[in-house]
């Protein structure tokens, strides 16, 4: 009976490494198992990272929502077309363009804030003939958080690496604290077709899946 019981352990313990060798168990921190659930093509992903440095900088163009809690479902990604500091400074400018963002990201993965989460800033509305949209949605703004990326929209100048870890660790936060997927951080694009172009030549699919990936792991940032 000892021997069975030794030769059934050992036949069952072959099995099930043989089993382990094919699927290999899925630690849910673990970044080199994240193929395990992945498409080939797709095994590149990037990393959030915190932004280098941030502060916050009021805009004075933004509407406050006062202490009631906004509905926030959207993140929409745009293009400074100009460099950071030209656009955290017109962005804070006291002019009559009326035009914010919530947060601008640097190449260098630097972030100024210029507009607290719950107010609105003006980023996205569209015109008053045809005022942006998102799958038959309007109120944009009202909506959403604004994002500038420092770049200049020609569809040749390149994303850093670290403003798209920047970019993914903004994002990842906002849809863990708004009940958000991946599907609703778009571009300027996105919601105001035809009209705007930012952020021309957003790597989307890797954006996207590394966003979906690190928000189907448990735990990290808040
Ligand atoms: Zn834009």
């Amino acid at each position: 009976m000892a021997m069975f019981n030794w030769l059934a352990a050992w036949l069952g313990s072959t099995r099930d490494s043989r089993l382990a060798a094919l699927n290999p168990p899925v630690a849910p921190d673990s970044h080199k198992n994240v193929h395990t659930f992945m498409t080939p093509e797709a095994y590149v992903i990037i990393n959030p990272k915190p932004p280098v440095t941030s502060r916050f900088e009021q805009s004075p163009d933004f509407r406050s929502n006062g202490d009631v809690a906004r509905k926030i479902d959207l993140m929409v990604l745009h293009c400074t077309e100009g460099s950071f500091l030209s656009a955290v400074a017109w962005l804070t400018a006291k002019d009559d363009t009326l035009v914010s963002a919530h947060y601008t990201v640097s190449k260098a993965g630097h972030v100024v804030q210029t507009v607290g989460i719950n107010d609105v800033a003006y980023h996205a509305g569209g015109t008053k003939e045809k005022p942006s949209s998102w799958r038959g949605r309007g109120n944009i703004n009202g909506r959403s958080i604004g994002v500038e990326i420092e770049n200049k929209n020609d569809g040749l100048d390149p994303y850093t690496p670290m403003q798209l870890s920047v970019c993914l660790w903004l994002a990842l936060r906002t849809c863990r604290q708004n009940n958000m997927t991946a599907e609703q951080v778009v571009g300027h694009e996105d919601v105001d077709p035809g009209r705007k172009t930012d952020p021309r030549n957003f790597p989307w699919p890797l954006f996207r899946t590394s966003l979906a990936v690190h928000l189907s792991r448990p735990g990290g940032i808040a």
